[in-house]
Parts: structure tokens; C-alpha cells; sequence
């Protein structure tokens, strides 16, 4: 289940990140969670940030690709994840 965090898969996925975020600078992709696009030369510590992620942890949309990560900004990444405030999704 985890075993993207260790090992081989882990090293592929590091490599993963890394083509998305060219990607992602080349073809202008937005964000898989927000929808707006994301600037990959802003600093990693930075919240609007590339980050990526797997589309199986996705909930908002669903229509993504298996098994290809999707961009996202480090604020929406965190945004999903049961360790972040969750107060920007308080709308509707
Ligand atoms: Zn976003």
C-alpha cells in the first residue's frame, strides 16, 4: 500500500516528480486540485508551489489518469491530507 515511500518505488517516483514538473512548466498544467495554474519556479517552501501527487489519493475530479502523478500546489497537497487545515474548503 505504502511502498511508494521506500525503496525503487520511491526513487521512480522522485524521477516521476520531476518530469511532471517540467511538464507541467512546458505545458502550462493547473493544478489537479484547484485548477489554476502553477508556477514551478516559485521556491519548494513556497504554497503555490509544484508539488505532485498521485492521482489515486485525487478525490476532487477523478478523471485523471492512473498511475501518472498529478501537479498540484504544495497548498492544495497538503490541503488533502488528513495533517493540514482544511479551512479553504469550507465554501459551499
Ligand atoms: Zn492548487
Amino acid at each position: 500500500m505504502s511502498s511508494l515511500r521506500n525503496g525503487n518505488g520511491h526513487r521512480a517516483y522522485r524521477r516521476k516528480q520531476a518530469q511532471l514538473k517540467r511538464r507541467t512548466a512546458r505545458e502550462s498544467l493547473a493544478c489537479a486540485w484547484c485548477g489554476a495554474p502553477i508556477d514551478t519556479t516559485l521556491p519548494a517552501t513556497h504554497p503555490m508551489s509544484f508539488t505532485a501527487d498521485h492521482p489515486d489519493a485525487v478525490v476532487h475530479g477523478g478523471h485523471l489518469v492512473k498511475q501518472e502523478l498529478a501537479p498540484m500546489h504544495r497548498r492544495c497537497n497538503s490541503s488533502k491530507g488528513d495533517s493540514a487545515p482544511v479551512e479553504i474548503w469550507e465554501a459551499s
